[in-house]
């Protein structure tokens, strides 16, 4: 089966063919600039692109242009939609309702729109995207895979917040983490990489990217996770603050004589490494910085190698010790320099790194580990798109 995978954003809509015979990617793509004055699709197969540029008024649109797309006479490939077997929606915000992936029904539509309070960003892009995709090709059976479900097996000790219960249980306010599909598809990896079963296996996995999350998973579930009821807790990030005191929202807001919802813009948007260094929100050129002496930019690097190395000790204490520390993601994934920083003195918890091998890895599989290291040290690239491919073939294949 063909699954066909989308990722719509406010403005944006990302795709990927996936042709699950063989989990190869067949085409991928991205429209942005949905509803602006001047949108643009550009779609890339085996090793070519084109790109179209016109108004896109709306997600329904939007989707149209991809299935052109993937069936153009000379571009595209597939003969016709009908080859599309199932479409897997990436959906950012789950609540509480959602453990695992669903098929898409009404009912499973109206909890993503109850949950739009929680994500109110996303959640209404994705169902957009859910919409416009049925609207287009109303006979192909879809799946919604949510970020935040993986989480869903954390412990209330992990969860909950130290504010009044009413507002647990009238509204929902609650850890509930993100980058799940992820890291539930590193969890998976790491057993069948080592050759060894997933019970009593005591993971910390480091999802740095653009957005970084860390993850402690015991025998396969998430027992907790950093980034809380938006993405915005835990690790500083490319743009986002991560953790602080919720004083500092108050003071700026008075202080400047802002209101809080632009304040949580400018933490999610304007802060993180982009804001600290004032160079970058992206790690090459915020690393590039502080190589020629740009102090901010080092302090940048500084905060967020000390973030990841205290969730390292605080969650190898949640789990009781640790078997495995991975790195993911574009980040943890490509930038040896900084897992070597952050394994650096992790020696009293038995995690010894082979630095000259580490220094040579990116974006492969490869065990980073000295000979003699007690846990393992993994870099496990992530692929969120076929974690999805596969939940949306497996469910659909049930339904049948
Ligand atoms: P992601 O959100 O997973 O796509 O990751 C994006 C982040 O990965 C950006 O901050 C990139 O600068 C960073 N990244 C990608 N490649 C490298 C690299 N070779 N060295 C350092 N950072 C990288």
């Amino acid at each position: 089966m063909k699954v066909l995978i989308v990722n719509a954003g406010s403005s944006s809509l990302k795709y990927q063919l996936i042709d699950m015979d063989t989990e190869s990617t067949l085409a991928k793509g991205l429209v942005e600039k949905i509803g602006l004055d001047m949108g643009k699709l550009t779609h890339k197969w085996d090793g070519k692109q084109f790109v179209v540029e016109k108004k896109i008024d709306n997600h329904v649109i939007a989707t149209q242009m991809m299935l052109d797309a993937l069936t153009d006479p000379e571009h595209g490939v597939v003969k016709s939609m009908d080859e599309i077997g199932a479409v897997g929606h990436r959906v950012l915000h789950g609540g509480p309702n959602f453990t695992e992936s669903v098929i898409v029904t009404p009912e499973v539509e109206a909890a993503i729109e109850e949950n739009i309070p929680l994500g109110p960003l996303h959640n209404p892009a994705n169902l957009a995207g859910i919409r416009a995709c049925r609207e287009v090709m109303p006979n192909t059976p879809m799946v919604a895979v949510f970020d935040t479900a993986f989480h869903m097996t954390m412990p209330p000790k992990a969860y909950r917040y130290g504010v009044p219960k009413d507002y647990y249980t009238r509204l929902k306010v609650r850890r509930y983490g993100f980058h799940g599909t992820s890291h539930r598809y590193v969890a998976g990896r790491i057993p069948e990489f080592l050759g060894v079963k997933p019970e009593g296996l005591r993971i910390i996995n480091c999802h740095l990217g653009n957005g970084s999350s860390i993850c402690a998973i015991n025998s396969g579930k998430c027992v907790d996770t950093s980034m809380g009821i938006t993405p915005l807790e835990g690790l500083m990030m490319g743009t986002r603050c991560g953790s602080m005191d919720p004083a500092v929202v108050q003071y700026i807001c008075n202080r400047d004589h802002i209101d809080v919802n632009e304040m949580l813009n400018i933490c999610n948007k304007k802060s993180g490494l982009l804001g600290i260094s004032g160079v970058s929100s992206d790690m090459r050129e915020v690393a590039a910085a502080a190589e020629q002496g740009n102090e901010d930019a080092q302090i940048a690097i500084d905060m967020l190698v000390e973030g990841i190395r205290k969730y390292i000790g605080a969650y190898a204490a949640v789990l009781h010790g640790v078997d495995v520390i991975s790195f993911t993601a574009g980040i943890g994934e490509n930038d040896a320099a900084l897992r070597a920083r952050v394994m650096t003195g992790f020696e009293f918890l038995g995690a010894k790194m082979d630095y000259e091998k580490n220094a040579k890895i990116r974006g492969v599989e490869a065990d980073v580990s000295a000979p003699d290291s007690k846990v393992r040290i993994l870099i496990i690239p992530t692929n969120e798109e076929l974690a999805i491919a596969r939940d949306t073939l497996a469910l659909v294949t049930a339904a049948k």
